[in-house]
């Protein structure tokens, strides 16, 4: 008997990015990286052999497709791991260690994990830093093998239709590669939060992303098809025709409201009465300046340039930062351009700076950011020097990461003016003026906000970590997300203190966090006089419809009302009904 076909099976997920997508479910899942103790190696040790070497070959031609397409997308730097993977791929130290491994007895799949995690060992037991760094490569080498033996799947092979791809949770790296992968129309997880880094991947590649779906195998089907809307976190499993043909007809009505928006995307970005809002992209690469300008941007108020130190195995040196900084500041020329010194730890891991940093067991509330940046003066004077010469190209400015103190601007805006000294002395052109600001992310420096204005040119609110930190609550988990609350009484009375500090010194406030480019936010923003507000640049015509519909002496009243509500979700419900009357 044949069973029914099941149809309309609704999932409700978290929102992490939005958009409608349809696909065919496609499941990336991973085996441990662990020895089984079973395997026929010792009835054939020839077999192993030969299915070991047919990985490695296979592993080659995934490493070189990965190489290519990386140089095409993302350029040759970040390509450059890629071939180092090729060689490690097939360095006798791994082969004969496999090899003989299985000769002993083992299975292809056990006699690699000892090999590669005995060689990990050892790489991390070496003082050189270069090659204790190497460990991490050896390590992602030796699972691309394991999951080739074991016949999993990964996201270098996923299909070229389209797919809605099913991963329990995605590392920032990976979610920069689907950059290159056509065929993916949306991804749905278990584990990651709306403000996790791979969620903002998502949504500067415009791709819809679900997260808190319960990924089990009788749910996704690989090969069926799915219905997702990032906006709602609905997902629908096999779908009725008539569901299909409703969401259809969504899918082309969100395809209008694009070009609607698009052909908006010249227009001032300012309120009806007159006031201006800095509508700005925040990058993580310079590849990704000119989707800025597309739409209709007008500046960058986020560069995050640790994705230049991510997926490799020593950090850039001066000459490609400046190369690739100089480039984001020519093609926003004469806008300004805000570069984030680097933000290494906590969600962004790095491998040399954790291998700078060692382990810690809170790395959010560790040796991150600017503090690592203080603590490894090379690694900041780097960065530094690549900065200041890039500022002859455009108009830069400076932002420091996690400022929690007065004395760690000083010391940074010491090391900068020394570099800049340098700099000159040694003949570069170089900007009048690179003004320095700071990200406010952390509740001691909105609480000094004041007293740190004093000291730097700008601040920009990091909402994404000062929500985090002020509410004690990891941005990255799914199941605390009714405590992750951005209207949260404590977080808006931060964001009106730093705003104030601001004003009182006469310096810019914006904000580059999540909350920037959430519409129900914007009145509030608006009246607390936040000068720019810098999003994912899919957000920027989005944002921009629901500014041109306020007026700032409404949303200065609505304020003074929400100031005095006591709960987040009161506030959400008001904002929602203020939103309603200005016609959306
Ligand atoms: C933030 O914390 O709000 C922010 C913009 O920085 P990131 O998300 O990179 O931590
Ligand atoms: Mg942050």
């Amino acid at each position: 008997m044949n069973t029914p076909k099941r149809a309309d099976v609704i999932l409700k997920g978290i929102p992490l990015s939005p958009g409608l997508a349809e696909g065919r479910i496609c499941r990336v899942r991973s085996v441990p990286f662990q020895k089984t103790g079973g395997g026929g190696a010792a009835s054939d040790p020839a077999g192993e052999e030969e299915r070991f070497s047919r990985a490695r070959e296979r592993a080659l031609e995934e490493l070189k497709a990965l190489e290519e397409a990386t140089r095409q997308t993302l350029g040759s730097d970040k390509a450059a791991i890629f071939q180092a993977h090729q060689w490690m791929a097939q360095d006798p130290l791994l082969v004969d260690g496999v090899a003989s491994g299985i000769r002993e007895g083992q299975s292809a799949e056990d006699a690699l994990v000892e090999t590669t995690l005995a060689l990990k060992a050892q790489f991390e037991a070496l003082s050189d830093p270069y090659f204790r760094e190497r460990a991490a490569d050896i390590l992602d080498v030796g699972q691309r093998l394991h999951r080739i033996l074991t016949g999993s799947e990964d996201l270098s092979r996923l299909p070229e239709e389209d797919c809605l791809l099913a991963v329990e949770e995605l590392a920032p790296s990976d979610a920069a590669l689907l950059g290159t992968k056509k065929g993916v129309r949306g991804v749905l997880t278990a584990e990651g939060g709306p403000t996790s880094h791979f969620a903002i991947l998502l949504k500067s590649l415009e791709l819809p992303g679900i997260s808190g779906l319960p990924l089990r195998d009788d749910l996704f089907v690989p090969g069926e098809t799915a219905l997702c809307d990032g906006e709602t976190g609905e997902v629908v499993v096999s779908p009725s025709e008539e569901t299909r043909s409703r969401f259809r007809d969504r899918m082309e009505q969100q395809e209008r409201t694009r070009s609607r928006l698009k052909a908006g995307i010249d227009a001032p970005a300012r309120t009806r009465d007159g006031h201006s809002v800095g509508l700005w992209g925040n990058i993580a690469s310079p590849h990704d300046a000119s989707g800025v300008l597309d739409a209709g941007g007008t500046g960058v108020g986020l560069f995050r340039t640790e994705f230049l130190f991510m997926g490799r195995t020593t950090p850039p040196d001066e000459e490609e930062q400046f190369q690739a900084y100089r480039e984001a500041l020519t093609a926003l020329a004469p806008f300004p351009v805000t570069i984030r010194t680097l933000d290494a730890g906590g969600d962004k891991e790095v491998p040399y700076v954790k291998g700078l940093v060692g382990e810690e067991a809170n790395p959010f509330l560790g040796l991150r950011a600017l503090r690592v940046c203080l603590q490894h003066p090379d690694l900041f004077r780097t960065q530094l020097r690549a900065l200041v010469r890039a500022s002859a190209h455009g108009n830069l400015r400076i932002m420091l990461p996690l400022v929690s103190s007065l004395w760690e601007v000083r010391q940074a805006r010491t090391l900068l003016e020394e570099v800049r000294a340098e700099c000159r002395d040694q003949g570069n052109p170089t900007a009048e003026r690179i003004p320095l600001g700071i990200m406010v992310e952390v509740p001691s420096a909105a609480i000094l906000a004041d007293r740190l204005a004093r000291e730097v040119d700008f601040f920009s609110v990091g909402t994404n970590d000062l929500i985090q930190y002020t509410l004690a609550v990891d941005r990255q988990n799914p199941r605390l997300l009714s405590w992750y609350d951005p209207f949260h009484p404590a977080v808006l009375r931060l964001l009106a203190l730093t705003a104030q500090g601001a004003r009182a010194a006469g310096v810019e406030v914006g904000m580059c966090g999540e909350m920037a480019g959430d519409r129900l936010a914007l009145p509030l923003l608006v009246a607390l006089g936040y000068d720019d507000l810098s999003m994912s640049s899919a957000r920027i015509p989005w944002v921009k419809e629901t500014l041109l519909r306020l007026d700032r002496p409404s949303c200065q009243a609505l304020w003074e009302e929400i100031q005095g509500m006591e709960s987040g979700s009161a506030i959400r419900d008001r904002l929602a009904a203020f939103q309603e009357t200005t016609g959306e």
